[in-house]
């Protein structure tokens, strides 16, 4: 075994290698950006070489510098992580080359296994069913279009070089398949430098269900059985389990020799992900990802092993630990990826300070020793005070829990995302819970689908516990203004709201979730004697508030109702956490608020750092409210900045190629 690797990557997955380095004793070293200096991966590993710039393409992805970094620190290894440079031939070759293990497959199974078209002539060789369709290497154009009309329509045109969902079309009809086959070769050709294509049956709300296996140099291939990750989002896995739910016996091993074949057939070793695409009991090869996934910590619950020790072990030289018939599932495990993003804008990342951030209580990284299981694991590359920044991926933390069954791990994953706080940047909780809870995810009727066709019910406006969270974000405010000490009245100390004997208080607050205004007002009856109460909206409570333990802990009676929750004041922003769900009010300070509306007036202002892609319009320009006006880019994602209302364009401040501050000015509008 290696005494000394180092870790090509960063964030969650860093921290993860490092928590089994840290277990076996291997002293691990870490690389790090400009942008990460003081990220949670530097203090993981017991050594850190900075390797460059903040952009991806000036630290992670500098292969030649991380190797010299491997070098210098006397690492025997590198592990990849996944994402950066896991999958380059190049790089792992450089490792080869420069003496050190690449912690993964040899490089001629990532290059077998590189080209979908090349990989699929090799599974048929292997016996590894295939979806319908046509790999060829003759590229003509009516032969490409027969073989579609013989496939039958829809029919899915796919980039051979492709990835991450570029270039591919669904395609209809015959009279269709001209123009996309057009189309799917010039965004193959721009965005791989090759536009070859394949063909492929397009099957209706088929399953994403994939099977992780592993094989040594000693001759050993096994499967650690099969995961569903059918809910996806921009073809992003977003929800993740193992093992896929409702598979007969006799299928999941099917489907482990078919991937335990593909895997022998590009002679591999080390961890790897074959992917199936399912419809019904039929299973086809769709690509082998050859490295360690995002979601195998769901395996690792279920089968009670540390994949990451694996990979070292067989990259060691050592055999596999367990063979075939030693391997048994226990239980059920779900992970859920918490990403800072804005699900309601079309999932676009969403960047920024994490001021406050609490996880469920739970383990991280690593199933117990002996394969114990702990209830919740929580597997995060970022703490509290640290920032999302535009470089690399939003993710703030995976979330997986693990239950003796799949309706006990729902259960468990319901309250664990009910103990996930954020503030700062926006984050997908709330819309992971609507998925975790809906109808078709919690019976397991999964299929890729599954988001688009539940739109509407995973984005209607939320049920909330307005008036309980109000109640508390009232009591964080009068605390915070009254200097009130625990269960202390609010109304000591501010003599101004003295009225008739009686107090009165009206606070004028937005509800950030829906930006409306509204009022609540505060009175206690003119003979003192302590019956407060809450006016909202027509309705009028008792009220009565106390301090909890810590700083932000706050309770109140509402009514007959008693709540509990935690307030956290960013500003004149109050973010509640009550009864699982998150709400933020703004207290319309009125000094500070008529400052705000004068600076707001006709500005647009970009809503992430990020690049100008495009810029729509023209100085002088007469436009409606929602008219396209620039397109900006960051984190690989498109965003369009419209009008806020209807107006005259009065000037342009960017231009197209320009990179722009979070919050900066793009453009004036004279507000008609
Ligand atoms: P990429 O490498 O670009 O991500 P994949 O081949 O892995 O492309 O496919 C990505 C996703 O597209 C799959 O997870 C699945 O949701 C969908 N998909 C792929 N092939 C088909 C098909 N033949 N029919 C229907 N959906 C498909």
């Amino acid at each position: 075994m290696f005494n000394k690797i180092l870790i090509a990557n960063r964030g969650e997955i860093a921290c993860r290698v490092a928590a089994t380095c840290r277990r076996l004793g291997i002293t691990s070293v870490a690389v790090y950006s400009d942008a990460d200096a003081g990220a949670k991966h530097v203090a993981a590993c017991d050594e850190a070489v900075h390797i460059g710039g903040a952009t991806a393409a000036e630290s992670y992805l500098r292969a030649e510098r991380i190797v010299e970094a491997a070098r210098a620190s006397g690492a025997q290894a590198v592990h990849p992580g996944y994402g950066f440079l896991s999958e380059n031939e190049d790089f792992a070759r450089a490792c080869e080359q420069a003496g050190i293990v690449f912690i993964g497959p040899p490089v001629t199974a990532i290059a077998a296994m590189g080209s979908k078209a090349a990989a699929k002539a090799l599974m048929h060789a292997a016996a590894v069913p295939l979806v319908p369709g046509y790999h060829g290497d003759d590229q003509d154009a009516q032969l490409l279009q027969r073989e579609a009309d013989a496939i039958g329509y829809p029919v899915l045109l796919k980039a051979s070089a492709g990835g991450g969902g570029k270039g591919m079309r669904v395609v209809e009809r015959s009279a269709d398949f001209a123009a996309a086959l057009a189309s799917c070769k010039r965004e193959a050709a721009s965005s791989f430098g090759n536009d070859r294509v394949l063909i492929e049956k397009y099957l209706t709300r088929p399953r994403h269900v994939e099977v992780q296996v592993f094989a040594d140099r000693h001759g050993g291939a096994v499967y650690l059985f099969d995961r569903d990750c059918s809910v996806q989002r921009r073809h992003q896995k977003v929800l993740e389990e193992a093992p896929a739910p409702g598979l007969p016996a006799e299928l999941r091993r099917a489907m482990g020799e078919a991937a335990v074949a593909a895997a022998r057939a590009v002679n591999y070793v080390g961890a790897g992900t074959v992917e199936f695409i399912m419809t019904g009991g039929d299973f086809y090869f769709m690509e082998m990802n050859t490295r360690l996934q995002v979601e195998h910590p769901v395996t690792e619950m279920v089968t009670g092993l540390d994949l990451v020790e694996w990979q070292l072990r067989v990259a060691a030289d050592e055999p596999l630990p367990l063979a075939q018939e030693q391997l048994a599932l226990t239980g059920h495990a779900i992970e859920a990826r918490i990403y800072a993003e804005h699900p309601a804008r079309g999932f676009l990342p969403s960047t920024g300070t994490l001021r406050h951030l609490r996880m469920p209580e739970g383990v991280e990284f690593i199933v117990g020793e002996g394969g114990e299981r702990a209830p919740v694991r929580i597997d995060s590359g970022v703490r509290e005070g640290d920032t999302i920044t535009p470089y690399y991926d939003p993710m703030i933390a995976k979330l997986i829990v693990w239950g003796p069954t799949r309706d006990e791990a729902l259960a468990r994953m319901h309250r664990a995302l009910q103990g996930c706080e954020v503030v700062g940047p926006h984050t997908n909780v709330e819309f992971l819970q609507r998925i975790v809870t809906s109808e078709p995810f919690s019976t397991g009727d999964l299929d890729t689908g599954l988001i688009e066709r539940h739109h509407d019910a995973l984005f209607a406006p939320a049920k909330k516990p307005f008036r309980e969270a109000l109640a508390l974000a009232c009591a964080a405010l009068l605390a915070r203004e009254g200097g009130a000490a625990q269960s202390a009245s609010p109304w000591d100390g501010l003599s101004h709201w003295r009225l008739n004997g009686g107090y009165t208080q009206t606070l004028a607050w937005r509800d950030v979730d829906n930006d409306s205004t509204f009022d609540a007002t505060f009175a206690r009856d003119s003979l003192g004697a302590g019956t407060q109460t809450l006016a909202h909206a027509g309705t009028v409570d008792a009220f009565t508030w106390w301090r909890g333990s810590n700083a932000h802990e706050f309770g109140a009676t509402l009514g007959d109702a008693r709540v509990t929750g935690r307030v956290f004041a960013d500003g004149d922003t109050f973010h509640v956490f009550c009864r699982g769900a998150a709400l933020a009010f703004e207290w319309q300070n009125v000094l500070a608020h008529a400052a705000d509306v004068e600076h707001g007036e006709g500005r647009l202002t970009a809503p992430m750092p990020g690049k100008v892609i495009a810029v729509l319009v023209e100085a002088g320009a007469t436009v409606e409210k929602g008219t396209p006006l620039i397109v900006m880019e960051a984190m690989k994602m498109e965003h369009t900045i419209g009008a806020p209302s209807a107006g005259v364009v009065e000037e342009v401040l960017y231009a197209v190629g320009d990179q722009v501050a979070d919050g900066a000015q793009l453009l004036t509008l004279k507000v008609e």
